[in-house]
């Protein structure tokens, strides 16, 4: 039962990525479904990878943690997606996350490339800013992104690659372009400084409500959880 209404969400997931990539011209390769698995248990996350899904989003260390093992011999990408506190940083080096999206500031960023240094490792890494303004959501603000993305470039072991944001929560269409719009060109401007270690290549932006939309305007990573698994239920 469980098991065709993730199969059934999935493909329609797929088919959105398809018709808004065909809207504007895009190749559907050119975007990858990211699933955000936070409150998905390891038993639902395995059947979306079965179907052929390779990456997933984690937004709390301790969820990592403790999906861990049934998971490790699974196939599969981990991004990590949510707020990082620094002194999380040793386990989410520990469970194989091989990218963070949400670095968003330089205090995180240093003491990453600490640990990084000591266990030499290289991290790919995204900026997370804030372009919807709004004061409950995380991210470096848009007047603030090329200044540490600057700084991140002195670290070498941060392998700066993308941007990532999180659109405005809003029936107003043209305020949720802007959010997508901003990150666009902040990946243009960024790109034009040539800057050591940064090279971006991924914006990801877009989740359930609106992908759509900021495929529209240059998404290579979409996020989406409850399109996929339904709605969450926090305990
Ligand atoms: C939960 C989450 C998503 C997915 O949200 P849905 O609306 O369920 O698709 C995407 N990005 C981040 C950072 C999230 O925390």
């Amino acid at each position: 039962m469980e098991n065709q209404y993730i199969l059934d969400n999935l493909s329609e997931v797929l088919n959105r990525i398809r018709k808004a990539c065909e809207c504007c011209g895009r190749s559907p390769q050119e975007v990858r479904l990211l699933m955000a698995t936070k409150t998905i248990s390891p038993e639902i996350i395995k059947i979306a990878i079965a179907a052929g899904q390779q990456l997933i989003g984690e937004n709390k260390v301790q969820e990592i943690r403790d999906k861990y093992q049934q998971l490790k011999d699974v196939p599969h990408e981990k991004h990590f997606i949510g707020y990082l506190q620094t002194n999380k940083i040793n386990d989410v080096l520990k469970y194989g996350v091989s990218c963070i999206q949400s670095v968003d500031r330089w205090e995180l960023a240093q003491k990453l490339h600490q640990k990084l240094l000591q266990a030499g490792r290289e991290m790919e890494v995204y900026v997370e800013v804030n372009t919807s303004g709004e004061e409950s959501k995380h991210g470096v603000a848009p007047t603030q992104a090329v200044a540490l993305v600057q700084q991140l470039s002195q670290l070498n072991t941060l392998k700066v690659s993308g941007l990532m944001t999180i659109g405005k929560l809003t029936e107003d269409a043209t305020q949720l372009r802007a959010c997508f719009v901003l990150l666009r060109e902040l990946k243009e401007e960024i790109n034009s400084l040539k800057l050591s270690n940064v090279q971006i290549k991924e914006l990801s932006m877009g989740m359930s409500t609106d992908l759509e939309e900021a495929i529209a305007q240059g998404a290579t990573i979409v996020r989406v959880g409850s399109a996929i698994f339904g709605k969450r239920k926090y305990n």
